[in-house]
């Protein structure tokens, strides 16, 4: 059975001492014969600190973002080698924040892809429409245009090693969580999608949910059957908060 994957963006935040607070927590709650997976995405400076806690636990490493080159002279960048050096197994593209406030591209999306693939690491597109788009009844069009735009340059093979989370652009950070009927409705427009692809291939795709997940809304959204996982950012910074999701996800798909 595919594990249900939880993924912790810290995004920019923490500091030496409350990482290390939270991960204390974190390996006391985690548990690597559960159903989940946890996965702790720190700003790169702090990767170090996130492996030596989590070395020999079920916790996984994950970075938020990559350089879609080799090497070379791109000050302030981090390769995919660098990554694996780390043992990071996942690695965020496609974050709206990154859309949005570093201009990336569909184009830099896909060569992060390839290269990630190409480098063993798992990478976990986003997608997902923003608020004028949703209320314009466009959400599905633009996830699948979205999909369909990377897979166009990394092909489906390469795209098979693709965990994808739909993150409603409108439900990031703003407190305002995607019913769950709402959710459900977009990840089988996303599967369905993907399997008249190639059924075959996509069969074990992983979909996880993103936008103000938290511990009150988190037991609706993971019973939709198409609903694999989350990513979280907000009230992945808070131990309690992440404990009860975790805890919770996995008594509902045990
Ligand atoms: C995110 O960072 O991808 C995210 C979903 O953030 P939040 O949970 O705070 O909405």
């Amino acid at each position: 059975m595919k594990k249900i994957l939880i993924i912790a963006n810290w995004k920019m935040n923490g500091s030496v001492v409350a990482n290390s607070k939270l991960l204390m927590a974190m390996l006391k709650f985690s548990n690597s014969l559960s159903h989940s997976e946890l996965v702790v995405c720190p700003p790169h400076i702090y990767m170090h600190q996130v492996k030596e806690y989590i070395v020999g636990s079920g916790i996984k490493l994950g970075a938020q973002n990559v350089n879609e080159n080799d090497d070379g002279a791109y000050t302030g960048e981090v390769s995919v080698q660098m990554l694996g050096d780390f043992y990071c197994r996942y690695c965020l593209v496609g974050h709206s924040e990154r859309r949005l406030l570093f201009n990336e591209s569909t184009t830099r999306i896909a060569d992060k892809i390839i290269r990630l693939v190409a480098g063993g690491l798992t990478p976990v597109l986003c997608i997902g429409e923003n608020l004028a788009q949703r209320e314009r009844g466009e959400a599905k069009r633009i996830v699948t245009e979205q999909l369909a735009a990377i897979i166009e340059i990394v092909g489906l093979t390469c795209f098979k090693s693709v965990v994808i989370a739909y993150e409603p652009i409108w439900a990031i950070g703003t407190g305002k969580t995607a019913s769950a009927e709402q959710a459900q409705d977009v990840h089988k427009v996303i599967r369905q999608y993907l399997c008249n692809l190639d059924k075959n291939i996509f069969k074990n795709l992983s979909i996880l949910y993103g936008g103000s997940v938290n511990e009150n809304n988190a037991g609706d959204l993971i019973k939709q059957s198409d609903i694999d996982g989350f990513l979280i950012g907000g009230a992945s910074l808070k131990a309690a908060s992440l404990e009860s999701i975790y805890l919770g996800v996995d008594s509902v798909k045990a």
